[in-house]
């Protein structure tokens, strides 16, 4: 089944590039210039990429009213922004962003940003297991399994995981690890996401015969490997 993405961007050569690489990874693309019309366009759509200025209103804006319809508060959508700076960032996932993406940006970027998006949603939007060779990572369950066996993991190392699992491939610094599974709340360090880290590897390498998920990337952070690095060499 082809999957639908809705690009929402006014920059006619921008969503003229971001529809051409979107369609060259196999997904059927609709696209439009405004918030306004983005409405009309919703119907079967898989996920929702999505420019954060914008003529009637801003992407941000946008997005907070789309989460309060229960109809699309889990579709998946990843902000465009010309905008690095953390409270922009902050702003945009607190919104509802599940990912996001600076520009100017790369084609390959963008396509594995969005099939990440769409691995951890069925195609009727409810989130759905994560296959990771033999890692499994159910969030309806709130469960992890490692060769069929549950994993015994706090509330935390589970977000932690799944969150992850659901990124596989991204590299993710200490400070968004954080802001994406500790939320603003979180009083604490960086030193936390470490001590998650080595637990959650102690956790998923006591099965000696299981590969090396999480990944230490040097000074910049912790990135899932995705299942076509996991094959045994
Ligand atoms: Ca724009």
């Amino acid at each position: 089944m082809t999957l639908t993405v809705l690009v929402v961007e006014d920059e006619l050569a921008v969503r003229e590039a971001v529809r051409f690489h979107l369609e060259q990874a196999g997904y059927a693309v609709r696209a439009c210039g405004s918030t306004s019309e983005a409405w009309d366009q919703l119907s079967n759509v898989s996920a929702v990429v999505l420019d954060w200025m914008l003529p009637d209103e801003s992407g941000v804006q946008w997005l907070s009213r789309l989460r309060a319809n229960t109809a699309f508060a889990a579709l998946p959508v990843l902000m465009l922004t010309a905008r690095a700076g953390e409270r922009d960032r902050v702003e945009g996932l607190d919104a509802g962003a599940d990912d996001y993406l600076t520009k100017p940006f790369s084609a390959a970027e963008l396509a594995a940003r969005v099939r990440a998006l769409l691995r951890r949603v069925g195609s009727d939007g409810r989130k759905s297991a994560v296959r990771l060779g033999a890692l499994e990572i159910d969030q309806d369950a709130g469960e992890a399994r490692l060769a069929g066996r549950v994993l015994n993991l706090t509330r935390r190392e589970f977000d932690l995981l799944a969150f992850m699992g659901a990124h596989a491939g991204r590299v993710y610094s200490r400070q968004e690890l954080l802001d994406r599974v500790w939320g603003l709340e979180f009083v604490g360090g960086e030193r936390t996401v470490d001590q998650h880290i080595t637990q959650l590897r102690a956790i998923l390498e006591e099965n000696l015969t299981a590969p090396k998920f999480l990944e230490t990337v040097r000074g910049k952070g912790y990135r899932m490997r995705e299942v076509s690095d996991l094959k045994p060499a």
